[in-house]
């Protein structure tokens, strides 16, 4: 087997093949978790609740648990930061109300907030709008770009062979025998051809995806806390989202500062030559929403930033399915926004279709994936 990409969904998938026991290689253009791939941040939310979507909350459960069976096994426990996970919202909001029914048939372990149990939680915050939470205390951060270059040495570790290579996309139809490499001039040659590529699936199969992933500009700040103050700590703040502000954060981890970022999609982008230094305009932005929310740090400095990007499908769901003329080249990507905590199922999954041990889940294929958006998951 080829897997080519290695961010989380690639690695995943050639950790748990070469875990079967399958001759698979690993093929990165520029390094598992590097600064312009979507999983190259410091940390990524790992939660469960998922409104209505009960199949994303299983998946995160799946993934959780196996994240943390991979840290511990190989001595990288401070890879996931066990915060708890705050989902905050007006009163009555359906999106909470479907995700407490989800949690609770999944046997999630959840607690519900009201107004003052709000307060006491986020002395931090301004809380105006917000009047319930749902907190899930064994949720929390994965520290991504360190997460994924510890499940490709150990994909390397259990039998794969990986390469800083990058090849070419197939075309035409019928049965691919080999790919190559359009910076060594090799060729590769595999049963099955799975192309992880993130944001980078759209420039290599225009023709069918060029239209249906939506790559977008998002900004990601960390603001700087003030010394010695435990409030913005891990100990005293959770891991926090509002959906509707389209806003999410966490506390200062690792004192890298407290990490905001605003979820709406930005600009559409290039993932190879967008620039990956915020603009004026969003930290404008970003400014005036931490005031308002955080009136602490009105004036605190802006210690980091990444410029990042989603690859986004028409609403959200993932896409992992064949290629529809190619019949042993795959698909893997569409994270969109969520995809990073998925990567453990989201590996377990292509396997098993690379494979063709399982049924494919609708929710994942190509004819679903529209060419307008409407977005549905987060
Ligand atoms: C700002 C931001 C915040 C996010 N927050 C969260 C969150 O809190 N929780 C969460 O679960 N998810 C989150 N996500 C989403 C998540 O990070 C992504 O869905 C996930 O990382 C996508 O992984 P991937 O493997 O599909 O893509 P990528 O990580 O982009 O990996 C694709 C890889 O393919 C390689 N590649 C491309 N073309 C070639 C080629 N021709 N040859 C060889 N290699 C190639 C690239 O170099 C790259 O390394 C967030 C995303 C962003 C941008």
């Amino acid at each position: 087997m080829a897997v080519i990409g290695a961010g989380v969904f690639g690695a995943w998938t050639a950790l748990h093949l070469a875990r079967r026991g399958k001759r698979v290689i690993l093929l990165e253009a520029y390094g598992p978790g590097h600064s312009r791939s979507s999983s190259g941040d410091e940390s990524r939310i790992i939660r469960m609740g998922y409104g209505k979507d009960e199949i994303y909350t299983r998946w995160s459960q799946r993934s959780l648990m196996q994240w943390k069976e991979l840290f511990a096994a190989t001595g990288n426990e401070g890879l996931f930061k066990n915060t708890g996970v705050l989902w905050l919202a007006a009163e009555k909001d359906p999106t909470l109300r479907a995700t407490r029914e989800v949690l609770t048939r999944c046997g999630v372990k959840f607690e519900e907030f009201d107004q003052p149990a709000l307060a006491s939680k986020c002395r931090q915050m301004r809380l105006d709008g917000i009047s319930e939470g749902i907190y899930e205390p064994e949720s929390g951060v994965l520290m991504a770009r360190r997460a994924v270059a510890a499940v490709v040495a150990e994909a390397v570790r259990a039998g794969a062979e990986y390469r800083t290579v990058q090849t070419d996309a197939p075309s035409g139809a019928g049965k691919v025998r080999a790919i190559n490499c359009t910076n060594s001039g090799e060729s590769f040659y595999a049963e099955h051809y799975l192309f992880a590529c993130g944001s980078w699936l759209a420039k290599l199969f225009p023709e069918i995806l060029g239209t249906r992933i939506f790559v977008t500009r998002q900004s990601v700040f960390y603001v700087g806390v003030p010394a010695g103050d435990e409030l913005f700590s891990p100990k005293t703040l959770p891991t926090w989202l509002i959906q509707n502000d389209e806003c999410y954060g966490m506390p200062d981890l690792e004192s890298r500062g407290m990490k905001i970022a605003l979820d709406k999609h930005g600009a559409a982008i290039d993932p190879d030559t967008q620039s990956r230094i915020v603009t004026q305009e969003e930290v404008d932005e970003i400014r005036k929403y931490v005031a308002y929310r955080f009136p602490a740090l009105k004036d605190a400095p802006i210690a980091e930033t990444r410029v990042c990007q989603y690859e986004n499908t028409s609403n959200g769901d993932f896409l992992m399915d064949r290629h529809p003329e190619l019949e042993n080249v795959w698909f893997a990507g569409g994270g969109s926004g969520h995809g990073f905590k998925h990567g453990p199922a989201a590996g377990e999954y292509l396997t098993s279709q690379l494979l063709g041990e399982a049924p494919a889940e609708p929710r994942f294929s190509l004819a679903t994936k529209e060419t307008v958006q409407h977005r549905a998951v987060y």
